[in-house]
């Protein structure tokens, strides 16, 4: 009796047993289910969230690359457009936000150039008349820019013919000012403006560097405003100055150099021979003429008196009026732009206009516009300075 009671005991026992040992690998196999299951998703996820990051980052190589790739060609096309422009200013590329505004170094190289060339006068020595010649060509070109450039193709302020309009466009072309078209349309761009934020060249606004030669180096003011210039664009040859403008100033060099030759062979007393003519006549000559007029647009907005209050800050200033043929009365000019004089008076000094009116004489210009006594005496109550 005992014996079966112990021996159902010990089945009873083992059969617990068993149970437990079932129920422990259960839970154990399910424990190591689940976490495997955990395990699986755990690299599920990271697998993805890798495939993810790399896919990002090759996007983003690849628009990086795209970029370079863009900015490259950009570089490249601006580059070559720039070297182009030295050539022909019809040469085209849109260039916008601040790089509109910086200094085109490439382009304005020939620029650069032309003042490094002075060096040469060091070199080819000097006689009276190397220098006679600058100094002639300085003052026929001033007037060609002062007489025609300013105050015939920006400001109409008399009529001419078709030939001298042209031949004078042609003179002024060789001051390495560009083309009278760019030119006029400029000028008559900082009539409107004059002085504030939109004049590219106004000393007030943006510093004396800037408006004494930054202005014009920038990819901003390299362009022509068409619509401002309708009265001149009709002119093929006109446009011809303008588009090849490099041609003119070449040219001149060019004969200087030949005729300073043939001077130093038949006509030995001069003492002059062609690299002579060229750097005296030419590179000095052009370098000295373009600073004096440009000082109109820098120093004739701040240094002088101002008879009349007009909205801009033209000033009147004998010592420019003297280096520019009269274009230093600039207060005068910027008061009533109409009028072929800008010397108002008779001692405001003005030599483009004492030209002019022997030009008149001869019947090569005509309609010459004065001045009316009544804006001319219209002082100012407001006298600025
Ligand atoms: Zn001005
Ligand atoms: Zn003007």
């Amino acid at each position: 009796m005992t014996q079966e009671r112990t021996a159902s005991h010990g089945a009873m026992q083992a059969s617990q047993l068993e149970q437990a040992v079932n129920d422990t690998l259960d839970q154990a196999c399910r424990t190591v289910g689940a976490a495997a299951q955990q395990v699986e998703r755990g690299v599920e996820e990271a697998v993805g969230h890798a495939r993810a990051r790399m896919e990002h980052a090759a996007e983003r190589v690849e628009v990086a690359f795209d970029d370079t790739v863009t900015r490259t060609r950009g570089l490249w096309r601006r580059a070559w457009v720039a070297l182009v422009r030295w050539f022909d200013t019809s040469a085209s590329v849109s260039i916008d936000g601040p790089a509109a505004d910086r200094i085109d170094w490439l382009r304005v190289i020939p620029f650069i150039g032309l003042h490094l060339a002075c060096v040469g006068v060091f070199f080819v020595g000097f006689s009276g008349f190397a220098v006679g010649v600058a100094a002639l060509l300085y003052l026929v070109r001033m007037f060609a820019i002062t007489g025609f450039y300013h105050r015939y193709f920006s400001h109409r302020a008399f009529r001419t013919s078709r030939v001298v309009q042209f031949t004078f466009g042609l003179i002024g072309a060789s001051s390495v000012q560009r083309g009278p078209l760019w030119w006029a349309a400029h000028h008559r761009h900082h009539h409107r403006h004059s002085d504030q934020p939109a004049d590219l060249h106004s000393p007030v606004q943006h510093g004396f560097w800037k408006s004494h030669m930054g202005w014009f180096m920038t990819p901003r003011a390299f362009g022509i405003d068409w619509k401002v210039i309708p009265d001149l664009a009709r002119y093929p040859e006109l446009r011809f100055l303008d588009r090849f403008d490099i041609l003119v100033p070449v040219a001149l060099a060019a004969a200087l150099m030949l005729i300073g030759n043939a001077l130093e062979r038949y006509a030995p007393g001069l003492g002059t021979n062609g690299p002579q003519l060229l750097f005296w006549g030419f590179f000095v000559s052009t370098v000295v003429l373009f600073h004096s007029t440009v000082t109109i647009n820098s120093l004739a907005h701040v240094w002088g008196k101002r008879r009349y209050a007009t909205r801009d800050d033209s000033r009147n200033n004998f010592w420019l009026a003297l280096i520019t043929l009269g274009e230093g009365w600039h207060n005068n000019h910027h008061h009533y732009p109409a009028s072929v004089r800008q010397g108002f008076y008779w001692w405001e000094i003005d030599v483009t206009w004492y030209l002019l009116k022997l030009m008149s004489w001869l019947g090569l210009v005509w309609d010459l516009k004065p001045v009316p006594p009544r804006i001319r005496d219209a002082r100012s109550r407001q006298r600025a300075n």
